[in-house]
């Protein structure tokens, strides 16, 4: 790192596929992925729904896909679904929760702690299944890890206690796992015991780990076979994927590299409380800071030589494979001249 290069902590989605994950992306083994099949992708697939704990998954390309996907079967048009304030599908996806799956959204508050609203909470706004005349609400989207949140986790228990409002109010899940990695690493758990009793979940192979694109989505053999069938509506067969999914092999291989990115996001965390910022503590690789003038911030800090980018009134700082703990160090000191002014 030299001195005029910048730091970026924008998001872990600027990882780079490295030398090993285009070699294993050129030597590819690849079919027609529309037609009948590329071998790549289907150990792709089963290694995501094993890692998964699903019965099924199928590669997308993008993790917004992937929830629009799972959002287009769970709902029909008009129909209210559930989920934390300020999570993905609300706030980063377009609005393609209302305009392409028809779902009204009713946002739940964050009462059982950052991210995450309480049992209580979701069985409350589901109410009762009325008469034919009332609205319905079918659908409770959860995020692990919650991004605006400050990619904060939520424990199995925890998730355990949600899925079983969920159930007993006649509400399937879906679950934003695009960091499930992510949380699965901090909590020390297997992702699959994040799943547990979810219809269907979404998560990213292109944030920390070096994978260009791809995300899967996956559930129920039934479920991810519907799914296959809306990825092609939307646009998003592809043919010798395999190319992509080799990349995406590569990255799952990664994932016990995680922790690393925890640390490093502690460490920045400690510098900058150190230097009179209020942080909000990370429980994984994203760190987000209270500042007085969000956007004189993030100027100040551009022109220092550290990207970051803003998430619920802060400045968010992600950690990833592509920053080494040098490049903390360094992003520090120059946070060091910003802050001082
Ligand atoms: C990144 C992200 C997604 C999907 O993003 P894509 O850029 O479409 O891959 C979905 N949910 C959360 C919480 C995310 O952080």
């Amino acid at each position: 790192m030299n001195a005029t290069q910048a730091i970026d902590l924008r998001s872990d989605t600027v990882t780079k596929p490295d030398a090993e994950m285009r070699a294993a992306m050129a030597s590819a083994e690849v079919g027609d992925d529309v037609l009948d099949g590329d071998p790549t992708m289907r150990e792709l697939e089963e290694r995501a729904a094993q890692l998964l704990g699903t019965e099924a998954a199928l590669w997308v390309p993008t993790g917004c896909m992937g929830n629009t996907i799972a959002l287009m079967l769970h709902l029909q048009r008009g129909d209210r679904f559930l989920v934390p304030r300020a999570a993905h599908v609300l706030d980063n996806e377009l609005g393609t929760a209302a305009w392409l799956a028809g779902g009204m959204p009713e946002p739940l508050a964050w009462d059982a702690g950052p991210g995450r609203p309480s049992p209580e909470a979701v069985t409350a706004a589901a109410g009762s299944q009325g008469p034919y005349y009332r609205l319905r609400t079918p659908l409770l989207c959860l995020e692990n890890t919650h991004n605006a949140a400050g990619g904060a986790v939520t424990a199995p228990a925890e998730h355990a206690r949600l899925v079983e409002a969920a159930d007993a109010a006649g509400l399937k899940v879906h679950l934003d796992g695009a960091r499930i990695w992510n949380a699965a690493a901090a909590l020390g758990v297997k992702p699959a015991e994040l799943t547990a009793g979810v219809d269907s979940v979404q998560a990213c192979l292109s944030k920390g780990l070096g994978a260009p694109v791809g995300s899967v989505v996956a559930g129920p053999q039934g479920f991810v076979d519907e799914a296959r069938r809306v990825r092609k509506m939307l646009g998003g067969g592809v043919r010798q994927g395999g190319v992509l999914a080799a990349a995406g092999l590569v990255a799952l291989n990664r994932l016990d590299r995680l922790h690393e990115d925890h640390e490093a996001a502690r460490e920045l965390a400690g510098g900058l409380a150190e230097l009179g910022l209020r942080v909000r503590g990370p429980q994984t690789n994203i760190v987000l800071a209270e500042v007085d003038d969000l956007q004189t911030w993030l100027t100040r800090l551009r022109a220092a030589g550290v990207l970051a980018s803003s998430m619920d009134g802060c400045v968010r700082f992600v950690t990833h494979r592509d920053v080494s703990r040098a490049d903390i160090g360094e992003a520090l000191r120059r946070t060091a001249e910003v802050a001082q002014g």
